[in-house]
């Protein structure tokens, strides 16, 4: 009996990925053939890696592999189930009580990812009665969250409070309940969100005050405990989310609150609910790295020392490095094209720094973006802003 030829139903996938190609916007996953650090070989290239969220060193540091390690070897390689059926280790409760002393708050959940966290707590706490106020820039995990939670999503402009003010007083006495988001620290240009007008507007108008901390943990406030500390805003927010995925060095992300937030999450969360928990690795490293981030404040220091050096060298070639305020430095350069052939060049010269474009950016704000870490020496930084100059001259970025 012949069979019909069967025609593939995902041929327009492929479709899709000509036309990305045919667009120049193709991404190749680069392969990182080392461990993540300060220097990384890549696509078979030793270079200086200014393209990780490993703010402090912390993935390469000697006590946070040493814990991984033995927690392996007494606990084995994974938990064995979601939380609450009978994935929750001694380690995992450890942590969020760890996390909870150190944010000064009442109690602390543990998600997978800090993606899992957002996405997991805002859809778990609104319904579609309600209302969310988000910062045009806010994570994707954040936009996923508001999406699943059906409720109704009021945008304003990235940074403009006196916007989300308004909007807050708009739905003054209309049903439903109002949660205030922004994230303490934007990822593509390196602003720090208004958190002490944003609270204020929040406490006028009995908003639910959320901040994602992604890129602020370990990296703003007193031995990196984020924005919330770096303003002195304690007891003012929420729910705030950080990530155990980037300054941390290791993985995962987790919400702080009250104990009833933490204990509806608990029951409420989706990616609590229904995925595995980390392995005994991943809680063990991440309890080590906060022993470092309390017993090493000077990773810290370090940090900003080459955050402003290298931020200065850049600027004092000519690049324009928008309005950071943090560790991650935008060079922005126009067109999409530009930016993805300038961070080709730099590769060939000797620098990792990603090449970012429209849709993640406006059209003519495409960007390099840097994020140099403490356990970048002055030897390589000084490399690398040759290697910018260079290739920024040659192309045309500077004079
Ligand atoms: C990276 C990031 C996340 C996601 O964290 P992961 O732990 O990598 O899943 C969430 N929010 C913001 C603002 C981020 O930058």
């Amino acid at each position: 009996m012949a069979t019909a030829t069967r025609t593939d139903p995902l041929a327009y996938l492929g479709d899709q990925i000509a036309e990305w190609k045919g667009a120049g916007t193709y991404q190749r996953l680069r392969v990182l053939e080392s461990a993540c650090a300060a220097e990384s070989k890549f696509d078979g290239r030793e270079v200086i890696n200014l393209a990780s969220n490993n703010y402090l060193g912390l993935t390469t540091h000697p006590k946070v592999i040493e814990a991984a390690i033995d927690a392996t070897r007494r606990y084995g390689a994974g938990s064995g189930a979601v939380r609450t059926i009978s994935g929750t280790m001694e380690l995992h409760m450890e942590l969020e009580r760890r996390i909870a002393r150190f944010k000064n708050v009442e109690a602390c959940v543990v998600f997978q990812s800090g993606f899992a966290a957002n996405a997991g707590t805002v859809s778990a706490i609104l319904t579609p009665e309600d209302h969310i106020i988000s910062d045009e820039l806010n994570h994707a995990s954040i936009i996923d969250g508001c999406r699943l939670s059906k409720a109704k999503i009021h945008v304003f402009p990235h940074k403009d409070h006196e916007a989300a003010a308004r909007i807050l007083a708009e739905l003054e006495g209309k049903p439903g309940r109002k949660l205030l988001i922004t994230d303490g620290v934007f990822s593509m240009d390196g602003d720090i969100g208004p958190l002490p007008q944003l609270v204020e507007a929040a406490e006028r108008y009995g908003a639910i005050m959320m901040i994602d901390d992604a890129h602020s943990s370990g990296v703003l406030g007193r031995n990196g405990r984020g924005t919330v500390d770096h303003f002195g805003l304690h007891g003012r927010v929420d729910v705030q989310v950080g990530t155990l995925s980037k300054a941390v060095g290791v993985l995962g992300g987790y919400v702080c609150g009250s104990r009833n937030l933490i204990e509806f999450l608990y029951h409420r969360a989706r990616p609590f609910l229904f995925s595995t928990s980390h392995p005994p690795a991943v809680a063990a490293a991440c309890l080590a790295a906060f022993d470092v981030l309390e017993n090493e404040p000077e990773r810290i220091e370090r940090l900003w020392e080459n955050t402003r050096y290298f931020k200065r060298g850049l600027t004092s070639a000519g690049f324009n490095t928008g309005i950071s305020e943090t560790p991650i430095t935008p060079v922005i350069v126009g067109e999409a094209a530009r930016a993805h052939q300038f961070s080709a060049e730099l590769f060939r010269e000797g620098v990792l720094a990603t090449g970012i474009g429209f849709p993640t950016v406006a059209r003519d704000r495409a960007r390099v973006r840097t994020i140099v870490t403490a356990t970048h020496t002055r030897e390589e930084l000084d490399s690398a802003l040759d290697i910018f100059r260079r290739v920024g001259q040659r192309m045309g970025i500077i004079d």
